[in-house]
């Protein structure tokens, strides 16, 4: 019995596609269970510092769009 390559070819990207490692975000390594989504701690400093320093854009929703100023009883 020989085998045939092609089904061991498949048999091959099956098991690639089903676990898809992940890079880290910060450098692009491949990613550590112990730190996911980063690849080690010191990425996930670097992150956590992104956050707090301001670096990442978050969109701030101001409130007062929706009520104060211009009511329909300004006039
Ligand atoms: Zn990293």
């Amino acid at each position: 019995m020989a085998q045939d390559p092609k089904s061991a070819a498949r048999t091959g990207q099956t098991v690639a596609k089903g676990r898809g490692k992940r890079s880290c975000p910060i450098c692009g390594k491949p990613t550590d269970d112990a730190y996911r989504p980063f690849c080690s701690k010191r990425c996930a400093d670097i992150d956590l510092g992104k956050w707090l320093g301001g670096t990442y854009a978050i969109p701030v929703v101001e409130e007062d769009g929706s009520a104060g100023s211009g009511g329909p009883d300004d006039d």
